[in-house]
């Protein structure tokens, strides 16, 4: 197929300083969770998303000096030859579909605590991040910068941008945003100097235009400078010189870089979640730059569907469509619709499931993609697929998103498949699940794996079909895999931090009680330690729909484990606009005539609540019976020609979506794979030349 010629416009090459991008998709910088000891997975990551058609590619976060130590999160270091190394095998792989690539230059200034150095951290004037966020907490504070740490730092930046220039990157960046050193600079909070990198907005860009003016001395000849600057804070300040202290900035920087990256300030606003945040939220904020600027403007603002990233361009926001997340989910987002396939797109859901696993400081997993991170160690390529080991037909049991990716994956291989769910639609959890306050974008991951099944000769869905181990054992089927899901329990919560003892009395409810509609009476506690969104969103939803609602839970915060997805800060507000009660580091104690006591998790002390109806939300139980019962019919296997039984998914063990969707692809993927061909490879570091001595004074590279 072709590309529908309204898309043309986005594959026109775009002119970046002395380099030219193939089209005007522009994979941004984004955190991997790989850093220079998976030089092999980054390498295949980024490969693979310049295959998809993406015309520019850019690392994540790469410090350019041990006074810029993140750990233990996942940043990327170029501070030495076997870093050079480790850089250009992305830079080759990138290369070789002929996209460009740019490198993130970084130093964090005070927002680091340099735990593995243990150097003190740098910043303007000795002032550092003090995070609300336990895993950017530290105790070491940073020391004022005096004149020869801003010339170490510009030297650095200049050295660091050499040895970019070594690996092979076209596009090296000066990085000013997000609360990191030349962010710190432009903003008074930070920067209380006296001398000329403080005062006006004037003074206090300078280092950033000195750091741009380093970058192009040392590399200007052959790679693009860019900048990538945060403009929310600096867009909220009036100006005496212009309509804010951003147009201030960029007027100032106009054409100094050779491209304009722009972005929010902090991560929930730059990487906001769908939950509470919609497509193109960035425009309000960076919609100026452009017409500032002569230089190319590149933003993101999860971008997935094709008219809009047109709009971008044709009303003059962007010059460049910016993607993290969309490139994520789908690396071959660009491919799809050159080729006239956008319905094939695998549009991102904007749940942060992979901005979380920055924060767990793993490889980025994906609840869209469950082949990003795997492209090298397991061999796995989002769009290619071996063909089957054996002529066996596949029953898979359950349509929730395991079953669904499951019959997905194995009808792309080839295999003949029935995908049967015991309901009338399929979707499994995601039926209630998007039907929660701000979810209703996760129906994607119904969506897309539907309307490709559907698309499968080889594959036949069954809905309204709950099947017997029976009807499993008549069915003429080789291959068995259940994904019959979870359940949620009445299981209460002790202080030894474990679910024991379940609460089985009358009005006592779960999750799934909601879902199948029971009728519940006001007033609601919601007792949470599952932690994620499914407490917040049920109390949200209860109360808006008029019931008085407590939350209550043994965590510090409301929907504890959302800081890791950038959507804790809205859940607070959410609730609390909802008219939700809010008590915390509390545990249920008794439920009885119309009250519910509660006891401090640390005290003891008890405390009353008005209570019709309890929901519990803890923890989940398989849903494994027709499984087990299988299991122990194994005798019954051969006469019915089945070779193998398994369990996938949530039946297996109850987790977040991005879990069930990875498990089933796993399965789906190693279905007659030759035995002892492994899980996966393991990366490691390239360490060709000899141990590094890092000298503070003289930076890196000293023998
Ligand atoms: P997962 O996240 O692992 O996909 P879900 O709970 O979302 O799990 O989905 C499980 C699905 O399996 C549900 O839609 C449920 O209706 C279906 N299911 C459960 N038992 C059977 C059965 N015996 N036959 C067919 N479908 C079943
Ligand atoms: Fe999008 Fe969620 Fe995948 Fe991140 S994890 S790219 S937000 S679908």
């Amino acid at each position: 197929m072709a590309r529908l010629p309204r898309f043309d416009v986005l594959f026109e090459p775009v002119k970046i300083g002395p380099v030219t991008a193939p089209n005007r998709f522009y994979c941004v910088p984004h955190a991997s969770g790989m850093t220079n000891t998976m030089p092999r997975m980054r390498a295949a990551l980024r490969g693979m998303k310049a295959e998809g058609g993406w015309g520019v590619v850019c690392s994540g976060y790469v410090s350019v000096h041990p006074t810029a130590d993140d750990s233990p999160l996942p940043y990327a270091t170029l501070w030495d030859d076997n870093d050079i190394r480790s850089h250009a095998m992305m830079t080759d792989a990138v290369h070789a579909h002929g996209a460009l690539a740019g490198i993130e230059l970084w130093h964090g200034g005070g927002s680091v605590s340099n735990k593995t150095s243990r150097l003190p951290p740098l910043s303007p004037s000795g002032i550092s991040w003090m995070a609300t966020h336990v895993g950017f907490m530290g105790n070491q504070r940073s020391k004022a910068m005096d004149k020869a740490d801003i010339r170490n730092l510009l030297r650095w930046q200049a050295e660091a941008a050499r040895k970019a220039k070594r690996a092979g990157f076209d596009i090296v960046y000066v990085y000013a945003g997000m609360g990191y050193l030349p962010y710190e600079f432009m903003l008074p909070e930070w920067n209380r100097r006296s001398d000329e990198y403080g005062g006006s907005v004037a003074n206090r860009v300078r280092i950033v235009r000195e750091l741009l003016e380093a970058t192009r001395d040392a590399v200007g000849d052959t790679c693009a400078v860019a900048l990538r600057i945060s403009l929310e804070e600096l867009r909220a300040r009036r100006s005496e010189r212009a309509a804010s202290e951003a147009h201030e900035v960029v007027e100032l920087l106009a054409d100094v870089p050779d491209l304009w990256d722009v972005k929010m300030d902090s991560s929930p606003s730059d990487c906001a979640p769908s939950r509470f945040t919609p497509e193109g939220s960035h425009e309000p904020v960076i919609g100026f730059v452009k017409r500032i600027t002569n230089k190319p403007v590149v933003g993101v603002g999860r971008f997935t569907s094709p008219d809009t990233m047109v709009s971008q361009i044709k009303r003059g926001v962007l010059d460049l469509i910016g993607a993290a997340r969309p490139s994520i989910a789908d690396p071959f987002l660009p491919r799809k619709i050159n080729e006239g396939r956008e319905q094939d797109i695998r549009e991102c859901i904007g749940c942060n499931i992979c901005i979380s696993s920055w924060h767990d400081s793993v490889p980025v997993r994906c609840t869209q993609n469950p082949t990003i991170g795997e492209e090298w160690r397991r061999d796995w390529h989002p769009e290619r697929f071996q063909a089957p080991g054996t002529e066996s037909a596949v029953l898979v049991v359950g349509g929730g998103p395991a079953g669904l990716e499951c019959a997905l994956t194995l009808g792309r291989r080839g295999y003949r498949v029935s995908l049967a769910e015991a309901g009338e639609h399929f979707g499994g959890r995601l039926r209630f699940e998007t039907s929660l306050p701000g979810l209703a974008t996760w129906g994607r991951v119904l969506d897309w794996r539907l309307g490709q099944l559907r698309r499968l000769d080889n594959v036949t869905l069954y809905a309204g079909n709950k099947l017997s181990a029976d009807d499993v054992l008549g069915l003429e089927h080789q291959r068995i895999v259940i994904a019959t899901g979870a359940r949620w329990t009445r299981q209460l919560y002790s202080t030894l931090e474990l679910p024991v003892g379940s609460l089985d009395a009358p009005n006592v409810f779960t999750p799934d009680d909601i879902a199948a509609g029971a009728r519940i009476e006001s007033p609601i506690v919601v007792f949470d330690y599952d932690n994620y969104y499914m407490g917040g969103a049920l109390a949200e939803l209860l109360a808006r729909a008029g019931s008085r609602v407590t939350y209550v839970t043994p965590a510090g915060h409301a929907s504890a484990w959302t800081i890791m997805t950038n959507e804790q800060p809205q859940v607070h507000r959410a609730l609390a606009t909802a008219g939700v009660g809010l008590k915390t580091l509390s545990l249920v104690a008794e439920f009885r005539d119309d009250a519910l006591r509660v006891t401090n998790l640390f005290t003891g002390e008890a405390q009353s609540l008005p209570c019709k109806s309890l929901i519990i939300v803890g923890a989940r139980a398989v849903e494994d019976a027709l499984y087990r019962s299988l299991l122990q019919r194994r005798a019954d296997w051969e006469p019915a020609g089945i070779v193998s039984v398994d369990c996938i998914g949530d039946a297996l063990a109850p987790g977040a979506i991005a879990h069930a969707v990875h498990s089933a692809h796993r399965y789906a993927r190693e279905l007659d794979q030759p035995a002892g061909s492994g899980i996966y490879r393991r990366d490691s570091a390239i360490l060709e030349s000899a141990p590094v001595l890092y000298d503070e004074g003289q930076g890196v590279n000293a023998p």
